[in-house]
């Protein structure tokens, strides 16, 4: 039996993984959940999982929340905020927490977790993106195990195993495209909200949903792999593959290359993060290539996408700069959600948060924690200077 502590449970990955425990009652156990809000799912979580400890957003979410649990026999001990979200990841006493936080919300409550000596199954990108260079010495320091979420980092660390230290040479992750995918390039100043929001082959959190159509997650996504692998950027590739069938690939240094292939749904690479190093049974559907017919590749359009370029140039200078990249990403999308830029302000946006940033040296906590604030205030300075800029 496995204890788990899930991060951001009311969400897209929160959610997946509890279904999972739900299939698996016999191997796993929630013994800690952290929501933002949305009370009445978290209320109903803590009634079918009985976890001990929670955390939720604010004390009006406390308050509320004990409400709703008035009449449940067992109540969890309920923390507010931040602090939190790090006193559950750290002292609910699980095996294996899950972070399914979105953003760089993430940071503070993973190094709690890492802390404390729990194996961290990573969904939350923006905690490796923006805290690399604190992240991966804490976790080396402490021995902790990280298990990627993120399908295309799944499907790499499947292919992974069994290759000898020394063996891997490249890692290719695949794109769907995003929700652009089949627009011309003209009407892309012209893409909302609800056209970014309907991702073609996924069904996600808005966040991510957002950096798919700008392809931004992908990104974010080189630069995780950069952390999880100890890749260098010269040796990840991005290729377009909008079937979403081919989860990832690595090429091996006697030019190999793997593949790790399934149906698009996350339930996978969240149960192999929880059952490494063993495979579990699975009623789901099984993939079926000739159902399927063709699998397409091509080039990433990188004029169309400034995003992916700009992951590449923040990591290859490392420092601070995934740090800001994402920081400003994460407030120009929240933007763009409500409303108030166009879509490829986006862009233009992170690209002037990265000129405008200096980045000295390996970055501690503190700068990181810096570095983020700057350059979310950087981008809502930008936008209210240029509320009548082409920009926006
Ligand atoms: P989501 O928006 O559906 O859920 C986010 C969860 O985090 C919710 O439970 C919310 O209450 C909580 N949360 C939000 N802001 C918070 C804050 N400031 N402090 C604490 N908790 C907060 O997001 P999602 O799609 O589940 O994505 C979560 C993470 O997983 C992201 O980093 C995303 O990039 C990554 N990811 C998601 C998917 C997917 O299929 N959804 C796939 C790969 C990676
Ligand atoms: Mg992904």
């Amino acid at each position: 039996m496995k204890t788990l502590t899930l991060l951001g449970s009311t969400g897209s990955i929160g959610t997946q993984t509890l279904d999972i425990v739900r299939e698996y009652p016999e191997r796993f156990r929630v013994v800690g959940l952290t929501a933002h809000s949305n009370m009445d799912l978290l209320a109903e979580q803590v009634r079918a999982f009985a976890p001990e400890m929670v955390a939720v957003g604010s004390e009006t979410a406390r308050t509320q929340l004990a409400l709703l649990l008035a009449d449940c026999p067992k109540k969890p001990e309920i923390f507010v905020g931040e602090a939190g979200n790090c006193t559950v990841a750290s002292e609910a006493p699980a095996q294996v927490v899950v972070t399914g936080i979105v953003g760089c919300a993430g940071l503070l409550p993973t190094l709690a977790a890492i802390e404390a000596g729990r194996d961290i199954a990573i969904a939350n990108k923006e905690t490796l993106v923006a805290g690399g260079p604190v992240v991966m010495p804490r976790i080396k320091a402490k021995g902790v195990q990280l298990f990627p979420v993120d399908s295309e980092h799944s499907a790499i660390f499947q292919c992974l195993q069994g290759v000898p230290e020394g063996g891997l040479r490249r890692v290719i992750l695949t794109a769907s495209g995003g929700a652009f995918r089949d627009w011309p390039v003209e009407k892309l100043a012209t893409a909302r909200k609800e056209d970014a929001l309907k991702h073609p082959n996924w069904v996600m959190g808005q966040k991510i949903t957002v950096d798919s159509a700008t392809l931004m997650n992908k990104g974010l996504e080189v630069i995780e792999a950069h952390w999880l692998f100890g890749v260098d950027y010269d040796h990840i590739d991005i290729v377009v593959h909008p079937q979403s069938i081919i989860h990832s690939l690595i090429e091996l240094v006697d030019s190999s290359v793997l593949a790790q292939l399934g149906w698009p749904d996350m339930r996978l690479p969240i149960l192999y993060a929880l059952s490494w190093p063993e495979r579990l049974p699975t009623p789901w559907k099984p993939l079926n290539l000739a159902t399927v017919g063709t699998l397409t590749f091509k080039e990433p359009d990188h004029g169309r996408y400034p995003g992916m370029n700009l992951a590449y140039r923040a990591g290859r200078a490392g420092g601070t700069y995934p740090t800001v990249l994402n920081a400003a990403n994460e407030e120009a999308v929240g933007q763009f959600l409500q409303e108030k830029i166009g879509f490829l302000a986006m862009s233009k946006l992170l690209e002037a948060t990265l000129d405008a940033h200096r980045s000295a040296g390996i970055p501690e906590l503190a700068d990181i924690l810096d570095a983020d604030r700057w350059a979310r205030e950087f981008v809502k300075t930008q936008v209210s200077r240029a509320a009548t800029q082409v920009l926006i």
